[in-house]
């Protein structure tokens, strides 16, 4: 390794523990992540957390602004309850969905945290043009369904296993009055069947190697 990729390795590692710190605080949610960078050349991906929590960055990335972007997704699977292979891939949305909204939804304060001016237009170009607003737009339809406040909502998923978020939502519907239940329901299957792992979806193949987890 050349001195100068040890030097980003560094930086971009030290950027991501001020974005954990602040991302811990504003959620309450300790950090899984191994303390481990790597950055990937001709990586196919600008981010990736294996589930051996390291976090991979695309080489290309270092110096571009657009890095904090996935940084930020990166470091929110690593606060993330019950992150392991089986059921991300069973429920991926559930997954990717939370962590991707959160992202745009705290992206703002953290970076504000951390002294760093980024033009936001250039954030939003690629946050239209991502793959998981198919995730989004269902997850903002449920959202809305149960009143309860934006952030919390995301909070609450991140902060729940994989696994028993889809079921975390479901019950909400007891609490609800009849005709407001059977709306609530029909929004919940709708969203479920889009977050629930359909692979067609994801970025890139799971390998059965198995060493690659989320991609961003
Ligand atoms: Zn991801």
């Amino acid at each position: 390794m050349q001195a100068d990729d040890r030097a980003d390795v560094e930086r971009i590692r030290q950027e991501l523990h001020d974005i954990l710190q602040v991302l811990s605080e504003i959620t309450s949610l300790p950090s899984n992540w191994s303390g481990t960078v790597h950055l990937v050349g001709d990586a196919g991906f600008k981010g990736q957390k294996p589930f051996n929590c390291d976090i991979l960055l695309d080489a290309a990335l270092v110096s571009d602004g657009l890095r904090w972007r996935t940084l930020l997704h990166e470091a929110l699977h690593a606060l993330s309850r019950g992150y392991v292979r089986e059921d991300f891939e069973n429920f991926r949305g559930w997954e990717e969905g939370p962590v991707e909204k959160l992202q745009r939804l705290l992206r703002p304060v953290v970076l504000t945290r951390l002294g760093i001016t980024v033009d936001e237009s250039m954030f939003r170009a690629a946050d239209e043009r991502h793959l998981y607003n198919r995730y989004l737009a269902v997850l903002e339809e449920l959202q809305r369904a149960t009143g309860i406040p934006e952030r919390q909502f995301y909070v609450d998923l991140l902060s729940t296993p994989i696994k028993d978020r889809s079921m975390g939502i479901y019950v909400l519907s007891s609490q609800m009055p009849r005709k407001q239940r059977q709306a609530f329901l029909l929004i919940f299957s709708k969203a479920n069947s889009v977050l629930k792992g359909d692979i067609r979806w994801s970025l890139q193949p799971i390998r059965s190697n198995g060493e690659n987890g989320s991609s961003a």
